[in-house]
C-alpha cells in the first residue's frame, strides 16, 4: 500500500473540497480562505476528517497506534460476513483468538468474480488504475485479483485509528477530488455508517465517468460492531442506494443458510445477559450451524435466496442517469411474484 503522498493530487479537504497545502508541524490546510481547516498528520498518515460532522475526532490519533483511544471497537473495523471476531488483547481475547481459527465456510458467492471483472475493465481503460479501498482498514475477501495486479494502485482509507489505513477519513465526506478515482470498495461497510445514502453520493461525486463500485451490505444479518451498526438493505434497496450507477452484476454474497447461521447464534446468544455465557453459546452456535452455511454453496444463488441472503452485493459503473423507483420494482428477481 502506497503513502497518502503519493495520492496528493487526488486529495482535497472533506468539508469544502478545496485544495490542500502542507504545513510545518506535521499538518496539511485547505487552501479556501472560507475554509482554512487545518488537519493533522499522524505518523506518515493524514486525518482527512471534518471534526463538526464526524463522530471521530483528531484527538483520536496517535503516532503509535496501541495508544489511540479509540481500540479495535470503534468505527468501521469491519466484522466480516463469517462473523469472525478481530482477536484483541485482555479479557475474552484469547477466546475471540480462538473462535477466529475455528474452520469457516466463509461464504462470498461473488467477491472473487466481481473482482477479477473489476480488474479486467479497469485495465482496459487505464495503464494505472487508481482503486480506493472505503473501510478498507482491514482487508475484505477475495480481493487478490487486485492486490496481486502490481498496475493497480490501491489506496486504503479508514476511520479507524488501529486501522493499516494510508489516509483516516470518514465516508461521509470523503477527501478525493470530483472524478478522480477509477473505482470504489466498500465490503460490510455501509451498514456501519450513518448515512449510507449520502456516502454512496460521495462515491459517485469522486468516481471518474464510468468508474466502477463494488459494494457488499448486509440485509438478514444481525446487529454487530456495536452501536457502529445502522441499516440493513434487501436486493431491493441495495439497488436503490446505487440508483445512480448502472449495474454490471448483483446479487447474493451469502444465502439463507449464513442469514440462518447468524440468526441461531444470536437467537442462543439472546438467551442470558451475562457476555461469558453468550459467549459460549455463540461458540456453540457457531459449531452447530456450520451445516447452514454450507449449503450456501449449493443455493445461494438461486432467486429464492435473494429474497433470504444474508448478504448482497452491487457491481456497475457511475452513470448520469438515475434508475427510477418503477424501473427497480419491474426489476424484482426473486420468487414472491
Ligand atoms: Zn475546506
Amino acid at each position: 500500500m502506497e503513502s497518502y503522498q503519493a495520492f496528493t493530487e487526488l486529495l482535497c479537504c472533506p468539508t469544502c473540497k478545496g485544495s490542500l497545502a502542507p504545513e510545518a508541524g506535521d499538518v496539511l490546510r485547505c487552501g479556501d480562505l472560507r475554509c482554512g481547516k487545518t488537519f493533522p498528520v499522524v505518523g506518515g498518515r493524514p486525518v482527512l476528517i471534518d471534526e463538526s460532522r464526524s463522530v471521530f475526532h483528531h484527538g483520536d490519533y496517535r503516532s503509535d497506534p496501541a495508544a489511540s483511544s479509540r481500540g479495535s471497537e470503534s468505527g468501521t473495523a469491519k466484522a466480516t460476513e463469517g462473523g469472525s471476531a478481530k482477536a484483541t488483547e485482555g479479557a475474552g481475547g484469547k477466546a475471540r483468538l480462538w473462535l477466529s481459527r475455528l474452520p469457516s465456510p466463509s461464504v462470498n458467492l461473488s467477491a472473487v468474480r466481481c473482482f477479477e471483472t473489476m480488474k479486467v475493465r479497469l485495465l482496459e481503460r487505464s495503464a494505472a488504475p487508481v482503486v480506493l479501498l472505503v473501510g478498507g482498514g482491514i482487508r475484505g475477501k477475495g480481493m487478490s485479483a487486485l492486490t496481486g495486479e502490481p498496475a493497480i494502485r490501491l489506496i486504503n482509507v479508514d476511520p479507524s485509528p488501529d486501522s493499516t489505513a494510508s489516509i483516516f477519513c470518514d465516508a461521509h465526506d470523503l477527501p478525493f477530488r470530483d472524478g478522480s478515482i477509477d473505482a470504489v470498495v466498500a465490503q460490510a461497510v455501509l451498514e456501519h455508517v450513518a448515512d449510507p445514502w449520502r456516502c454512496v453520493e460521495e462515491i459517485h461525486r469522486l468516481l471518474k465517468p464510468n468508474g466502477i463500485v463494488y459494494a457488499e451490505t448486509p440485509f438478514m444479518q444481525q446487529v454487530h460492531l456495536h452501536g457502529y451498526d445502522f441499516t440493513r438493505f434487501s436486493h431491493m434497496g441495495h439497488r436503490r442506494l446505487f440508483r445512480r450507477f448502472a449495474e454490471i452484476e448483483s446479487g447474493a454474497v451469502a444465502g439463507p443458510g449464513t442469514a440462518l447461521a447468524w440468526a441461531w447464534r444470536y437467537f442462543l446468544a439472546s438467551w442470558t445477559r451475562s457476555r461469558a455465557l453468550a459467549k459460549a453459546l455463540a461458540l456453540f452456535g457457531r459449531i452447530t450451524a456450520f451445516v447452514f452455511e454450507l449449503t450456501d454453496h449449493i443455493f445461494g444463488q438461486r432467486p429464492g435466496a435473494l429474497d433470504a441472503a444474508s448478504c448482497i452485493f452491487f457491481l456497475g459503473t457511475r452513470s448520469e442517469s438515475v434508475v427510477s423507483d418503477g424501473e427497480l420494482i419491474a426489476g424484482y428477481r426473486g420468487t414472491q411474484r
